[in-house]
């Protein structure tokens, strides 16, 4: 049987692990999906660690990877990767605005062959006029920069062993993944999802960080 491993960055999301580990759990053991969690602490400042472990501690399908400080959602997905044992790994915000039953989706796709699954936004979901307004600002200057359409594209993604392991041998360390899993290649399709709404907790984004985030993938990711 062929193992999914579903990767969680997480800041400061103490409400959300429990929640997850338990939805994402029920949903792929139903579905006779083989599969393995795993959590990266991105130095959080409450009490997500020790939320981590005490999910790996009763569920034998959950690891965890922990980051001595915050070093970014990028850098937690790619920690996570790369402990990753799965046939093919999932990436998923732990916040659950990325429905669980888009896994089972993307799963599917790639029993059929396809290599990276990418989940791509049919609408945003709730968020406040400025937050949409500076996300919409980022996604148009981005898009430009990089050329291509990245408005409706998200962090949300299958990739297979070999994508994964394509990924990893790269030698970004400032790593854009929603755009580098497009610039990989390989046999690729999508599949459309809603974001939802955030059960527990804040958004870790801020205008200013919105910039930060954009003036560096531009950088890294555009010859301008
Ligand atoms: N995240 C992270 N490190 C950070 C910021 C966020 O690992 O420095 C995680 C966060 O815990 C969540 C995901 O990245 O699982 C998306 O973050 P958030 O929900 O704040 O973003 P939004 O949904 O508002 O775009
Ligand atoms: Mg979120």
């Amino acid at each position: 049987m062929k193992l999914l491993s579903v990767i969680l960055p997480a800041y400061n999301e103490e409400k959300m692990i429990e929640k997850a580990r338990d939805t994402l759990g029920r949903i792929l053991s139903e579905q006779d999906i083989p599969y393995e969690i795993v959590f990266v602490d991105d130095g959080s400042k409450d009490q997500t660690w020790s939320e981590i472990e005490k999910a790996a501690e009763k569920d034998n399908h959950v690891a965890g990877v922990h980051f001595s400080r915050n070093f970014g959602k990028e850098s937690a997905m790619m920690a996570g990767l790369a402990s990753a044992g799965g046939d093919c790994c999932v990436v998923m915000d732990c916040d659950l605005q990325h429905p669980p039953e888009t896994v089972v989706e993307m799963y599917r796709l790639w029993e059929q062959g396809y290599e990276v699954v990418e989940g791509v936004k049919h609408s945003r979901g709730k968020e406040s006029l400025a937050h949409r307004a500076s996300a919409g600002m980022f996604y148009k200057i981005i898009s430009k920069a990089v050329g291509i359409d990245m408005s409706r594209a998200s962090d949300f993604k299958l990739l297979d062993r070999k994508a994964v392991d394509a990924l990893l041998e790269m030698p970004e360390r400032n790593a854009f993944f929603r755009a580098l899993s497009a610039w990989i290649g390989y046999k690729t399709t999508s599949v459309e999802f809603d974001v939802r709404e955030r059960e527990e907790g804040v958004s870790k984004w801020s205008t200013k960080s919105l910039i930060r985030y954009a003036i560096t993938n531009i950088v890294s990711f555009s010859s301008a």
